[in-house]
């Protein structure tokens, strides 16, 4: 298939950074920008935590611990979500992939519908800042993952699972490194640029 012919099918975008890098917060600007659903696993977690299904259940000690929860539970709930009729005319994943096999998995998952995606955009920042900043989110929101272990728990595992995974997208040319530091609008005006130097805005 043509890149052409993907682009008819909308936008598919990815969004990575390590916890706190405030990719939930861009991805929502994104999804609005591109008209296209964002999609976040830790959010589907959550909502299924808050609502205590079986789900809910089996990623909470994970999630808590700040693990990943296992790809037997993650990717099949990823691809069902993919399948949605929302879905079908672009979207934004943030937070999966987060693994290498993750990233296969996705790859299958898309090809298997004809779809591949577009962009993979990973917002950097500072660990220091991070820290800081989640601990912040922590005061607000109470997530029970956001304390300072767990946090710091959380960031040895982006390092060690997900950069690898980056250097995957990297070598396919796909991957465009933001730099998270700054306002959320600052960070915002980053990203525009690049959604709009890669074509992916609605015409007019
Ligand atoms: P996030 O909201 O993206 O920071 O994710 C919060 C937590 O949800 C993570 O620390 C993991 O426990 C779990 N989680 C989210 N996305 C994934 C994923 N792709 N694979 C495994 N676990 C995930």
């Amino acid at each position: 298939m043509t890149s052409q012919e993907a682009d008819q099918q909308g936008p598919i975008v990815l969004i990575l950074g390590a916890p706190g890098a405030g990719k939930g917060t861009q991805a929502k600007n994104i999804s609005k920008a591109l008209s296209i659903p964002a999609i976040s696993t830790g959010a589907i977690f959550r909502q299924n935590m808050a609502d205590g299904t079986e789900l809910g259940n089996r990623a909470k000690a994970y999630m808590d611990a700040g693990e990943f929860v296992p790809d037997a539970v993650t990717n099949p709930m990823v691809k069902a979500r993919l399948e949605a009729p929302d879905a079908q005319n672009g979207f934004l994943l943030d937070g999966y992939p987060r693994t290498i096999d993750q990233a296969y998995y996705l790859r299958d998952a898309l090809a298997e519908t004809g779809r591949d995606f577009d962009l993979v955009l990973e917002v950097s920042v500072d660990f220091d800042e991070v820290v800081e900043r989640l601990l912040k989110r922590a005061e607000v929101e109470g997530r029970s993952d956001d304390t300072e272990p767990v946090i710091r728990h959380r960031l040895e595992v982006y390092h060690e699972q997900t950069e690898p995974m980056v250097t995957y997208y990297a070598d396919q040319d796909k991957l465009v490194q933001i730099d998270g530091l700054g306002t959320v609008d600052e960070v915002w005006d980053r990203i525009y640029k690049v959604l709009d130097e890669h074509n992916l805005l609605p015409q007019n």
